[in-house]
């Protein structure tokens, strides 16, 4: 299976669906890592808060597969934003992952009551510039958390990473992104399985002959967004990735943006305090 890449503002590339370890247990990780490297995935979503980068880095050593043809994101964690805290925070991850750089390092959470993300993102960019990192980017900011990244640097984030499925569409911010040549990175792509019921995905799945994860995850894909559901099911992670032989028609991606209820799974960023 070949998945496609997307070209970053930056000239890097990622590829389009990978796996996000959220939740998946430290001890458990290395295996389901390798079971995925075994399934065609080159793109693992981790984070400092997940407490299994070292799970990561274990699983893609015990899979004997290049560090150049892998793509690993880690993230922030919230109680390390500030220059200094960024810039040693990501020295542990990379000696949790087993690596001397990551292709994408991300602030978590805007967490605007503490107002130091745009001190972090000066952090970002000098990690940028020593190329210990391939791209950086931001997850879960608003227009306005942008707008003020804008201001105070040349350097765009690579990615926004957001709650996206469909029952949230995000159009506002995906639209923001357009304008800015932000990628979006779709997480809980799946809505956490909340979307996997609905009647709806059911039809269109039953029309192509593919699981209603298929289909929403096809979606994502027809959208532009980039993905990395959940799994720890080896079954499961073949059939996430079993998406590139079918594609949804205008009349079954209409009835898809009809779900949209603006219903978050996760936090708000606004007012998430980490
Ligand atoms: P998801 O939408 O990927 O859903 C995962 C759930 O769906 C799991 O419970 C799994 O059992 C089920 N599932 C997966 N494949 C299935 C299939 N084929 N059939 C039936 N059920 C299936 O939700 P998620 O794990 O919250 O999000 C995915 C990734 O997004 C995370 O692992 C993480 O990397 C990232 N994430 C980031 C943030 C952030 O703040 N940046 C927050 C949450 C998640």
């Amino acid at each position: 299976i070949t998945v496609p890449d997307v070209e970053l503002a930056n000239g890097a590339t990622i590829p389009q669906l990978g796996l996000g370890v959220f939740q998946i247990p430290p001890d458990d990780t290395a295996e389901v890592v390798r079971q995925a490297v075994e399934a065609g995935y080159r793109h693992f979503d981790t984070a400092q808060m997940y407490r299994n980068e070292e799970g990561v880095g274990e699983g893609l050593k015990q899979s004997g597969i290049a560090r150049e043809d892998v793509f690993i994101t880690t993230k922030l964690a919230n109680d390390a934003q500030g220059y200094d805290n960024a810039i040693n925070a990501l020295e542990g991850s990379l000696q949790r992952l087993g690596t001397d750089y990551v292709d994408l390092y991300l602030i978590h959470w805007p967490l605007p009551h503490k107002d130091l993300y745009p001190v972090t993102w000066t952090a970002f960019t000098d990690i940028l510039r020593a190329e210990k990192a391939r791209a950086i980017g931001v997850s879960n900011f608003q227009p306005e958390h942008l707008d003020r990244l804008r201001e105070q640097s040349s350097v765009v984030p690579a990615v926004n990473q957001i709650e996206l499925h469909p029952l949230l569409q995000q159009q506002e911010l995906r639209a923001y992104h357009r304008a800015h040549g932000i990628v979006t990175e779709a997480w809980s792509p799946l809505a956490q399985g909340e979307v996997l019921g609905d009647p709806v995905i059911g039809e269109i799945a039953a029309k192509h002959g593919k699981s209603a994860a298929q289909v929403v995850l096809r979606w994502h894909i027809q959208l532009g967004n980039v993905v990395f559901p959940k799994s720890a099911n080896a079954d499961r992670l073949r059939e996430n990735i079993d998406i590139f032989d079918f594609e949804l028609d205008d009349a079954d991606l209409r009835s898809i943006t009809g779900l949209d209820a603006g219903h978050r799974t996760g936090p708000d960023p606004d007012t998430f305090e980490g």
